[in-house]
């Protein structure tokens, strides 16, 4: 790429007068309708080029300050066309000799879905994965057994070549990736059979997890190191786990406590009664005590979900539902006309909504 105050031939502090001056005469020279030949059709274009980039004063300080080549030599200088290259090829800028072919594997994310049973004491997990290993022909050198990497002929190891352009400016180094060795310095004349000279090969392979109790939905586990091997038998990435709990029939998850509801039968929830409920770790007896109401809450402390951190448990919190009998038969009709004669109730009353059941159960089970 030429320098536009090489191709104007004017110094980089020239005035916009001097630009203008320069460009006429070199217009002058070399328009086609004037000068007929192929290359000086080529330099007017350039010309013409340059010219309406350093007359727009805008256009000119971009330019000036435009990605600079390193100047006078190797070695130093900032921001060089090297630099540019090797961003490319996704290696770090700054970086100097050639690159390593052993590169880090990718992570990988994989899903799980769990119980919410297994949620309660964690769980273990074989996870089949399709992935890259480490090939056991080569051990990751790329090579056939027996033989090595020999140096790049054309670059003689550096893993770039260095072209040297003279300018108005003195001399400029570029420097570019060497396009035989890709960089790496070395070549593998014979690359390794099994791997196709890549250090690694597909496989499958079981990950064993434990996932931690406590656990819940989103939450993404890090296994260090369980990904694929890289390329050239890089070191392995990581593995995320993102949990994912499974809806249950009967309870539901308030950080980690555990929320179910639980139906009394009128008479039950008027006489008190002991009631076996199976939870998620096994049989829980609870007392519902005489005159019981519905949306009344009852906790088992220590019953709930293990804390991801920290030692303990949350809390079952059991949700009372008094259900009223609807299929009486006239014996129990007539034992309810005399309970209700024999007792004087208040008459129904009205009551704000949000005191109603349902929200009394949420607010109960949030908030108590
Ligand atoms: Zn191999």
């Amino acid at each position: 790429m030429a320098d536009h105050y090489d191709v104007l031939g004017v110094s980089r502090e020239a005035t916009p007068e001097e630009i203008k001056k320069a460009y006429r005469r070199l217009a002058r020279e070399l328009h086609p309708d004037v000068n007929p030949s192929p290359d000086a059709q080529e330099k007017f274009k350039q010309v013409t080029h340059a010219y309406d980039v350093l007359s727009d004063p805008g256009q000119r300080r971009d330019y000036d300050r435009g990605p600079q080549p390193t100047f006078g030599g190797a070695g130093g200088g900032f921001g060089g066309f090297g630099d540019i290259f090797e961003n490319f090829f996704g290696g770090q800028s700054q970086q100097r000799g050639p690159r390593s072919r052993a590169e880090r594997g990718q992570d990988a994310l994989l899903r799980v879905e769990v119980d919410l049973s297994e949620v309660v004491f964690g769980t273990h997990r074989d996870l089949e994965v399709d992935t890259a290993v480490l090939c056991e022909t080569c051990n990751g050198s790329c090579c056939l057994p027996g033989t090595s990497p020999v140096t790049c002929d054309i670059c003689h190891g550096a893993g770039s070549i260095q072209r040297t352009v003279r300018s108005l400016l003195g001399n400029v180094v570029t420097s570019a990736p060497c396009g035989t060795c890709r960089g790496y310095g070395t070549v593998i004349p014979n690359p390794c059979t099994t791997c196709q000279g890549q250090g690694r090969v597909r496989a499958r392979r079981t990950i064993p997890v434990d996932i931690p109790a406590g656990v819940d939905t989103g939450l993404r586990l890090q296994l260090p190191g369980q990904g694929e091997v890289g390329p050239a038998g890089g070191p392995q990435g990581d593995v995320y786990l993102e949990i994912k709990v499974k809806h249950h029939e009967v309870f539901s998850r308030n950080d980690d406590d555990l929320l179910c509801t639980l139906e009394v039968q009128m008479w039950d929830a008027v006489l008190g009664t002991t009631a076996t409920v199976a939870a998620l770790d096994g049989d829980i007896e609870l007392e519902i005590k005489p005159g019981t109401q519905s949306a009344e809450v009852l906790t088992v402390k220590g019953r709930g979900v293990s804390h991801l951190r920290g030692n303990g448990r949350g809390d079952l919190r059991v949700g009372i539902q008094v259900v009223t009998p609807t299929k009486l038969d006239h014996k129990q009709k007539e034992l309810m006309k005399q309970l209700a004669a024999a007792h004087k109730y208040p008459a129904p009353a009205l009551g704000h909504f949000q005191q109603g059941l349902f929200a009394k159960l949420r607010d109960r089970f949030l908030n108590v």
